[in-house]
């Protein structure tokens, strides 16, 4: 029989609930309400029809789709947690912070993300008038098409534009040849401090998480410097399992949530059919070694009501 002391394990073993890992949660994705193309309604459909278990909207620095993705996860009988993905600025480069199981009306958090939000109407401008010197003109009014939230104008509707007017032939061209660092389109843009992304999450209720942490290119000071810092502030979790990392990541961050005793996240990071190569639900399980986020925020989890049972006459 083999010896399963040593390792961790699906079947039990000495670190947690091994069971709980295997639930199919998806908490992270983008609907029309930020730069996602499905309405959060349709999302609850598709999460629920791809066999997710717990769902999670996770909106840029937005939280307007709250109400509307619980009632309807809640309308299929699914178990839902409140979400957000808030920009942060840290070192000089962007980096994501997800927000689960808050307050979505805490006030505080509200105003936050109103001033996270506020430079994005400005920010495109500047891109536009960047592009126009590179000869793509009319990018603003072309990327406002596809704007779901007159206050949430990101990159991505950019990308969709420039696809879509044939300058480039897919978003990741775009991403390569535009909109990024060195390239035409690049505007520097300050969000919040990592310090106040966590504590508005943590003060509504809610566990901050490290979004796709392998996306940053930091040098491994700076990644630890991430780290620690989010855990100096009350950061609990970070995304182990996301459609934004290439599967030889997983166990890179899986080890990295045990060095900072990090809770781990699984989410796909899904934005659209056919834009997202990861579908809602569609992701491999937790490493069973690790504490999934919804152990711990298992008081902030929404239940489905259960079903009525069948009148009997
Ligand atoms: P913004 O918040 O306006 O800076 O836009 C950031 C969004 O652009 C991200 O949430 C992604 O949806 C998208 N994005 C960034 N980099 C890439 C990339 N290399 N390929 C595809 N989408 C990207
Ligand atoms: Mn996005
Ligand atoms: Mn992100
Ligand atoms: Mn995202």
């Amino acid at each position: 029989m083999p010896d399963s002391s040593d390792k961790p394990s699906r079947e039990g073993g000495p670190y947690n609930d091994p069971v709980s890992t295997l639930l199919n949660a998806d908490l992270h994705c983008h609907s029309l309400v930020s730069d996602g193309t499905l309405s959060p309604e349709e999302l609850a459909a598709r999460a629920h029809a791809n066999g997710v278990q717990l769902w999670a909207l996770t909106d840029h620095d937005e939280v307007g789709g709250q109400h509307r993705a619980r009632a309807a996860a809640h309308a299929l009988g699914l178990d839902y947690l409140t979400g957000v993905e808030i920009s942060v600025t840290f070192l000089n480069a962007t980096v994501h912070i997800v927000g689960l199981g808050f307050d979505p009306d805490d006030p505080q958090l509200v105003r936050g993300l109103e001033a996270t939000r506020g430079g994005r109407g400005e920010r495109a401008q500047q891109i536009a008038r960047q592009l126009a010197q590179v000869g793509i003109h009319g990018a603003y009014e072309g990327a406002l098409r596809y704007v779901g939230n007159p206050e949430l104008i990101s990159r991505t509707h950019f990308a969709r534009h420039l696809v879509e007017s044939g300058v480039c032939s897919d978003t990741s061209e775009v991403f390569r040849r535009f909109l990024t660092e060195g390239n035409p389109g690049y505007v520097p843009h300050r969000w919040a401090s990592l310090g106040d992304a966590v504590r508005w999450i943590r003060e509504a209720g809610g566990m901050a998480v490290i979004a796709h942490p392998a996306r940053y290119r930091f040098s491994p000071t700076e990644e630890y410097a991430l780290f620690s810092e989010f855990r100096q502030h009350g950061g609990q979790g970070v995304e182990v399992v996301t459609g934004s990392h290439a599967p030889s990541e997983y166990p890179v961050y899986a080890a990295m949530a045990q060095e900072f005793g990090l809770a781990a996240s699984r989410g796909s990071d899904f934005h659209g059919p056919g834009e997202s190569h990861t579908d809602l639900g569609a992701l491999p399980d937790l490493p069973g070694q690790l504490t999934p986020v919804w152990e711990l925020l298992e008081h902030r989890i929404l239940r489905a009501p259960a079903a009525p049972a069948p009148s009997v006459h």
